[in-house]
Formats: structure tokens, C-alpha cells, sequence
């Protein structure tokens, strides 16, 4: 069975990555310790949280990636990501924070993290190969789920909703194709010796927020008001 990207929730967006960046496994990114690892499963564990027994240290596979220290759920970043990549990041702040149900702010942030994080990931002079990819987006209704609801989970399916209504606009038959390979890009694995672009990513992040806020009329000192309706686009 192929792999595959699933967008409808934490969990299935959390696991989707597990299987992209640990194609052998779990690996601990602190002391790179592949067996003795644990996933973390209490109440009130977040998603996706393991722990080194080698190292004794916590991690998750965000760790090294554009969604590092995000308090922004997984399958919010992956839906949002999705939709920059189907709309060729011409979809405007305001209107991904009304798909995504988060503010102008924050779906901001996404933008200028995967606009920088792509611009760093397509400047590197050689690709790293021979990673096998993810090669399917389940794009569908919300499956069924016979446990208990969960917290949150009706505002995860009207999210999942409001997304797939997008994307029937937006996505053609390339977008799962570009989608894939764009989150290829931002998640190579910790390991690869081709990252440590961190430095770059920043620099990059910073002139994106300075031509971000500008709004188009280059005044002095009024670039600070930017966040009105898809003056960003
Ligand atoms: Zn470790």
C-alpha cells in the first residue's frame, strides 16, 4: 500500500509526516539513537511526542523543520501548505486564516515560513536523492471514527470542510504532485548533510517580512500596517 498524506486531522497529519521523514523508523534527532525510543502517550501528551531512552530527551519529528517551536497544529500547516501550493501563493493571508480558522497573524506566519522554507529548499545546489516519497494525498470526507470524540475534533472537521471547498477551486491535477514534492522539500531529513540552511532560511524569512508588510505603496514607516485585507498577495 502506497503511502500516503492525510490532512483531516492531527493525528493523521502527525503520522503522515512520521512516515516522510523516519522512512526507516524513528530517529532520535538529539543523539540519533533509532531503538530505544518511545511514543509518549499520556492526556495530555501533545500528538506526536516521543522520547529518547538513550538520551533521555523528548522529541517529534518537527524537530529541524520549518514547523519546529509552532504552537500551530500539523494538520493546520499541511492543509495550509496545500492550499499556497494550489493556489501558487497567491491566496491572501485573510482569506487562508478564514479556510484554516486561525488568525490573519498566524496564517501570515504560515505563509512567510513556507514561502522562505521553499525559497532556501529550491536553492540548494544539490537535491537530495534517493528518498522515497510519499506518493499519495488522501483528499476525502472525514473517515469515520468509532472512538469517543475528542476535543476539538468538530473543530477539526469543519476546518477539513472548509479546506476541501477551497481546494475544489483552487487544485488541479498537478496539485498533489507539487503539494508532495513541496513538503519533500521542507522535511528532508534531519540527517540529510545537506541541510544547516538554517541561517539562510532566517535571512530569507526576514526580507519576506519586510516585502509582506510592505503594502504596495512603499511610504515610509506606514509598512508596519500591513495586515488588511490581502495587501500580502
Ligand atoms: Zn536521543
Amino acid at each position: 500500500m502506497p503511502n500516503a498524506v492525510r490532512l483531516h486531522d492531527e493525528k493523521a497529519a502527525v503520522f503522515s509526516l512520521e512516515k516522510l521523514v523516519w522512512r526507516d523508523g524513528p530517529l532520535c534527532p538529539h543523539c540519533g539513537e533509532t531503538s530505544r525510543l518511545g511514543r509518549l502517550s499520556g492526556q495530555s501528551t501533545p500528538i506526536g511526542a516521543w522520547k529518547c531512552y538513550a538520551c533521555r530527551k523528548p522529541f517529534t519529528v518537527r524537530h529541524r523543520t520549518i514547523f519546529q517551536n509552532s504552537h500551530v497544529p500539523m494538520h493546520v500547516w499541511l492543509q495550509g501548505l496545500y492550499l499556497l501550493i494550489a493556489s501558487q501563493n497567491r491566496l491572501s493571508s485573510q482569506k487562508l486564516g478564514q479556510i484554516l480558522g486561525v488568525s490573519v497573524r498566524t496564517a501570515w506566519h504560515l505563509k512567510t515560513k513556507i514561502i522562505a522554507g521553499l525559497a532556501v529548499a529550491g536553492d540548494d545546489p544539490e537535491p537530495c536523492n534517493g528518498a522515497r516519497r510519499i506518493d499519495r494525498v488522501v483528499r476525502g470526507p472525514v473517515p469515520d471514527d468509532p472512538s469517543p470524540p475528542q476535543p476539538g475534533q468538530a473543530v477539526h472537521k469543519a476546518r477539513y470542510e472548509r479546506f476541501l471547498k477551497a481546494i475544489e477551486h483552487l487544485a488541479d491535477s498537478r496539485s498533489d504532485v507539487l503539494f508532495l514534492e513541496a513538503l519533500h522539500m521542507l522535511v528532508r531529513p534531519s540527517r540529510d548533510p545537506c541541510r544547516g540552511s538554517g541561517e539562510t532560511r532566517r535571512f530569507v524569512e526576514q526580507q519576506l517580512e519586510l516585502s509582506l508588510f510592505d503594502d504596495g505603496h512603499r511610504q515610509m514607516g506606514g509598512c508596519r500596517n500591513g495586515l488588511r485585507n490581502g495587501d500580502e498577495s
